[in-house]
């Protein structure tokens, strides 16, 4: 039997770290819900549109093609925007500057949230994002929240950008990350929030290897259950 298991949390946990591994162990689809959202962001930065406006907001979303096409190499899905890669673009500091505001407004989240529960259609997926577990599939088989704490989160996030980009500082990215989860904790429409049949995961302390073994044994109980 095939499940959905859904990854909700914090900005920087390490979700999608766990979700891709978990993914692959169980030979399941992993779909990032975050890519989503940064591209719908990456798409009105380019465009100047103004996503304050519901109308222009509406206009804009009939202009977005969203596909995860499967690098090769990787087996893992690439974000496409309009046929186009964008899967390093929406990492860029630009994107995660504005994707909270975006990802608040109600017609950006009905976009993606009707693309999200159609993936679901077909069971063994992991899906990560702030509100899959609550709103996306109420009736995941195993709902996972992700927490750690934000030293820490900063730290990961700020090695991972800073391989790119050596120009980032760890205040930056400190104050992104806090700004992020305000917006994303306190919006009107589905604030992150720990979905009430959801599992607790606070990996402050736990590496991958801990992890993967104590969400294998979680995963095997959803399934029997
Ligand atoms: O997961 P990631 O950090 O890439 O997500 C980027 C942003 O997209 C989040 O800070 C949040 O504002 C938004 N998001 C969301 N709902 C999701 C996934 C992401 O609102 N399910």
């Amino acid at each position: 039997k095939k499940i959905i298991i859904t990854i909700d949390g914090y900005s920087s946990c390490g979700k999608s770290t766990l979700a891709k591994q978990l993914a692959k162990k169980l030979g399941y689809t992993y779909i990032d819900s975050g890519a989503m959202y940064r591209a719908v962001t990456l798409y009105f930065i380019q465009n100047r549109i103004d996503w304050l406006s519901h109308e222009a907001v509406a206009a804009a979303l009939k202009d977005i093609h969203l596909d995860f096409v499967i690098n090769s190499l990787t087996g893992l899905g690439e974000m496409y925007l309009n046929n186009e890669n964008v899967e390093h673009l929406i990492r860029e500091m630009v994107v995660a500057e504005k994707v909270s505001e975006v990802a608040a407004v109600k017609e950006v989240r009905d976009f993606a949230v009707a693309q999200q529960k159609k993936m679901g259609a077909r069971k063994g997926i992991v899906m990560d994002g702030r509100d899959i577990g609550t709103v996306v599939f109420p009736h995941g088989e195993l709902k996972i929240f992700m927490t750690a704490e934000i030293e820490i989160r900063v730290q990961r996030r700020f090695k991972e950008l800073y391989e790119k980009n050596k120009h980032i500082t760890l205040e930056e990215v400190k104050q992104n990350l806090e700004l992020r989860d305000y917006i994303d904790a306190n919006r009107e429409i589905s604030p992150l929030r720990k979905a009430e049949d959801a599992i607790i995961l606070d990996n402050s302390h736990l590496n991958l290897e801990d992890q993967l073994d104590l969400v294998m044994q979680w995963v095997e109980d959803a399934i029997m259950a």
